[in-house]
Parts: structure tokens; sequence; C-alpha cells
């Protein structure tokens, strides 16, 4: 099969390599789309030496497929079924996988994070990972789940309901993934971030309100405050110390806000006990299935967000356009690995 792998950061290869054999609880899939997000470019860039220890490394976390063969002991799902995996992996059997908790594992065996790799042409992923595909939903939009099942958990442990408000911090491919589901969900959104292209996609996806700023970097909450606009609800999805810096910022008092990586925390316990702020991590989500019905009904779009589109051949130029200056003005991008204009009817 063919692969790409990355040799060193920037240089992403298509290599020819033995197509693996799924083992008992795996399922060998058959790559239809990916659509790479922060992580991977950080991955790709290798920022700070803090993502790859040793080359070559595959690469690709967020995408759909089909399934082309189950190992021994997966009945859940079968041969030529369209299916998606987030990057997570799970025991199935503990207590909080037990309550539907599979992103919070206690089982040793997946705390520690394995890479999936999704940008090649057959991936093995546990099958307990998967998620079967609605008929209606798209190859291109199972390959965009992350942002939105971070977002479901994160407004789920915020407590938030239709008709309440949240501001999104971030207008990258989490961020907007985050304000469709907001969106989807019926919840006010205001959109903060972006210095391109992307506030302007921040408004297509459904955000109330969109400040966009002038350059990386800037303070907008100062502005914000200014105008007395504090915020009750906050998710931030760039994980950078800026927008962590700026939630803490814009946090009103009893206000609460969803951390979805980054470095160091801008604030003491006085900070927190002051305002009295609700802190929440997210670590993805469990919640694939009821994206993937809310893009079955009609309720999520994340088709609107899709800006470019490369052959698994460009891959390097993908993932080099979104490591750029000119990623601000780019919503989602898609690699079309497998032929899946024509993927429904022939699943050999
Ligand atoms: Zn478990």
């Amino acid at each position: 099969m063919r692969s790409a792998q990355l040799f060193a950061p920037e240089d992403l290869r298509i290599v020819e390599m033995p197509t693996p054999e799924p083992e008992a609880g795996q399922v060998l899939v058959r790559v239809m789309a990916y659509s790479p997000y922060g992580t991977d470019v950080g991955t790709y860039l290798n920022k700070g030496g803090r993502y790859v220890s040793e080359y070559p490394i595959g690469i690709g976390a967020d995408f759909s497929g089909i399934v082309e063969k189950c190992g021994p002991g997966v009945d859940d799902v079968q041969r030529g079924d369209r299916v998606s995996a987030l990057a997570l992996d799970h025991c199935g059997t503990c207590a909080n996988c037990s309550n539907g908790r599979t992103n919070l594992c206690l089982d040793p065996e997946f705390q520690t994070f394995v890479r999936q790799t999704a940008c090649e042409e057959f991936t093995l992923v546990s099958a307990c990972k998967l998620a079967r595909l609605p008929d209606v939903v798209s190859f291109e939009e199972a390959a965009m789940l992350a942002g939105p099942v971070d977002a479901l958990n994160a407004f789920e442990q915020m407590g938030l309901k239709a008709g309440d408000e949240v501001t999104i911090l971030g207008v990258g491919a989490m961020g907007l993934g985050a304000i469709a589901t907001a969106k989807a969900l019926e919840l006010r959104t205001i959109a903060v971030g972006g210095s391109g292209k992307r506030a302007e996609l921040a408004r297509r996806m459904g955000a109330d309100e969109v400040h966009p700023i002038p350059h990386h970097g800037y303070d907008l909450a100062a502005d914000l405050l200014a105008n007395d606009k504090s915020a009750a609800a906050i998710l931030e999805t760039t994980a950078s110390a800026w927008g962590i810096e700026q939630s803490f910022k814009l946090a009103s008092p009893g206000g609460a806000i969803a951390l979805t990586g980054g470095p160091d925390l801008p604030a003491t316990a006085w900070t927190l006990v002051e305002r009295e702020l609700r802190l929440f991590g997210v670590k993805g989500g469990a919640g694939q299935a009821q994206i993937l019905s809310l893009i079955a009904e009609g309720k999520l779009d994340l088709a609107s967000g899709i800006s470019r589109r490369f052959d698994f051949e460009e891959a390097n130029d993908a993932l080099a356009l979104l490591a750029s200056e000119e990623a601000r003005d780019v919503g989602r991008v898609i690699i079309r690995i497998g032929d899946y204009e024509n993927a429904k009817e022939t699943p050999s």
C-alpha cells in the first residue's frame, strides 16, 4: 500500500509499505478522506521537538473510510461498512467506558496516547473506536469529527443548553468545528480570533458574532472587556498561550472555561477563587455517534468549512499550506486518499 511518511520536519513523502494485517479486535480500514488539523501541523513541523521522537513516522488522525478486513473476534462491523474513528482508544469494559466516557478509559494500557495514522491507503484501527456512518453523511464530513466531538464534550461539561451563549476562542479547524456544533445545538455563539478569511468562515459556520484580530497575538480581550463583553462560557480551541490568556481575561465571575490543551495557566488558585471560575479539561470526547446524527439530521454543517481539496500525492502540499501564513485564509482541507465518488457502489 502507499503511505505518507514524515522523514523530517516538512518532508512528507508517499512510500510503498506492506499492508498491515488486522489482529484480534482490529479492523483494516481503506481510507477515503483525511482532514488535517492543528495537531497534524504540529507533527508536520515537529514544533519544539515535542511531537516526533523518531523518523520516519505516519501522520493523520481525523479520517473516514471503508472496512476492508476484520480481525478475529470483530463482529460489530463488517467488510464494506462506511466508518470513521477518532484518535483515542479505550478498553470498553472499565467503569468509565461502561458509563459512556470512553475518552476517560481507566485501563492504564489506553492512557498512553497511541498515534493514529490515516494518511495512507489502509490503516489499522481498534474495532471499538469505529463509528458507522449514516448513509447521508459523506466521507468528507466524517473526516472532520474531532472538533465537533471535543466541542460537544466541552458544552456538556459546562452545562450549556439551547439559547445559552458560548464564546469560542480560535477559528482554526477545531474552532470552526466547534462553531458549527454550537449552531447545531442552538447555542448563541461568539467567535474570537482569526486575522484572515477564517473570520468570514466563522460567520458562515454559524457564529452570531465574530471578533477577528488585526494580527497574531493581539489582545482582543482588552477591547471586548472595555465594551462590557465578558464571557460566561468559553471554549478555548487554540491550545496556545495567547488563547488561554485571552480566556482567563474574558471569563466573567462564575464563568466556565473549557481547555483543549496548551502551556502553563496564567492563573493562581486565587484567580479561580476570586471570580469562582470553573475550569474543564477536554480530552477528545465520546460523542461521535451523536455528532454523526446531527450531521445526518441536517443540523450540523461541516461541509461549508472546507476550503481546499488535495489528492493523496499532494499530501505534503496540503500540510505545507496549513503550516504557512496563508493558513489564516483557509478553513478545512481534505486529502482525498480513496476514490470515494465511486466507493459506495464498489466496496471491493
Ligand atoms: Zn475503559
